[in-house]
């Protein structure tokens, strides 16, 4: 990414997409999928997969499982769609039967579409895409299926064709290893052909003009032309992994880091296993403590970035980020500074007690003959 700024009329863009295209399809294991890239962050791809797929007044189901999740279904409600958001605690993921019950109940098949956000990143839970998938299925329901999959894609196993998603969407400072400013959206066929029935006002969000000018290599707008640099090497580096060994690294690394938490005994806030996040995990901290002070000592004293609660989890949790370009050496380091932070708003943890469980965990694995595949 650090060179000239080539033209983006010029002979490089077409080379570049020529790669980047295809490398994204086979990351959403998509052949029927689209990809659609904008200079924006994640937020804006989302907004765009509502602007193309719903008129105002559409009926959309959502569930409000954490901060992205309601935002997304927020998205959909400030352009006059019509949400109906089932309110769940947050810590849980979308349940598949409470979707098929919605549906099964939605007999004049009102509801457009359904928001699912695949990984919830306020809270550090994985929804169960394929199962609500078959809920969909299950009920004979046409509804569009959009997802949310800018903290999963690249890091958990998100299969584009077999679950049939019509449109997900993620950014690059993810799974894709890079820094923020571009959103990758990834459209199916049923949602391209709404793009051009619907009657939401859009222009820059405007799918149909970037898709005609990326067939030719181009984009109708200026676009981020160094991120595209990086994102043709974060492809790259992805594909050469594989991703199997992509998601197992991400599997294993998530697993050492849930081991240190249960090692503090302090209680992780997705409580149900089969949901446990693999790119990252959000821990609660006990009462009358501010968990936004183990923030601030550890960016002050150890120079280590947490993630903080939001919305109503502001000051109750503190998340601890596991994905993207990440191996063991810095995941127990990582572990180190957050105990380290702990203990410094007063939390009693022995000393090492998180690095050991973590580290033993590693060791298991590597016996097993289960080594991170990256050291990168
Ligand atoms: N959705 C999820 C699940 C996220 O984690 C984020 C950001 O972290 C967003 C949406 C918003 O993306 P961005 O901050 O890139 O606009």
């Amino acid at each position: 990414m650090h060179r000239p700024v080539p033209d983006h009329r010029g002979p490089e863009l077409p080379e570049l997409l020529s790669e980047i295209v295809p490398g994204l399809k086979k990351i959403f294991q998509t052949t029927r999928g689209e990809i659609v890239l904008f200079p924006v962050s994640g937020t804006g791809g989302l907004e765009s997969s509502i602007v193309n797929t719903l008129s105002a007044g559409d009926l959309v189901l959502a569930f409000n499982i954490g901060h992205f999740s309601h935002a997304y279904a927020e998205t959909a409600r400030s352009f006059g769609m019509q949400v109906d958001e089932v309110e769940l605690p947050w810590g849980q993921g979308v349940p598949a039967d409470l979707v098929h019950d919605r549906l099964i109940r939605d007999t004049a098949r009102n509801y457009k579409a359904i928001l699912v956000v695949h990984n919830e990143t306020s809270t550090g839970v994985t929804s169960d895409v394929r199962a609500v998938r078959e809920a969909i299925n299950a009920a004979h329901h046409p509804a569009l299926l959009l997802v949310d999959t800018v903290s999963s894609l690249a890091s958990i196993e998100f299969l584009f064709d077999e679950w049939s998603v019509d449109v997900a969407v993620t950014g690059t400072q993810k799974g894709l290893m890079l820094p923020p400013g571009m959103a990758v959206v990834c459209a199916g066929p049923r949602a391209i052909a709404a793009s051009g029935q619907v009657n939401t006002p859009r222009f820059f969000f405007d799918w149909r003009p970037v898709l005609d000018e990326m067939k030719r290599g181009y984009f109708p707008f200026t676009p981020a032309t160094l991120m595209l640099y990086g994102l043709r090497e974060a492809v790259r580096m992805l594909l050469e992994e594989g991703l199997p060994a992509v998601f197992g690294r991400h599997r294993k690394l998530a697993e050492g880091v849930r081991r240190a938490v249960r090692a503090w005994n302090l209680p992780i806030l997705c409580r149900n296993a089969a949901e446990y996040s693999n790119s990252l995990t959000a821990v609660e901290l006990p009462e009358g403590i501010d968990a936004d002070k183990v923030l601030q000592l550890a960016q002050e004293e150890l120079n280590l970035s947490l993630g903080g609660g939001l919305g109503q989890l502001k000051g109750r949790v503190i998340r601890i980020g596991h994905l993207g370009a990440l191996n063991e050496l810095e995941v127990l380091a990582m572990i180190a500074g957050t105990e380290m932070a702990l203990q410094m708003v007063g939390i009693r943890i022995v000393p090492g007690m998180g690095v050991q469980a973590c580290e033993e965990w590693f060791m298991q694995e590597h016996l097993a003959g289960r080594r991170v595949g990256s050291s990168r």
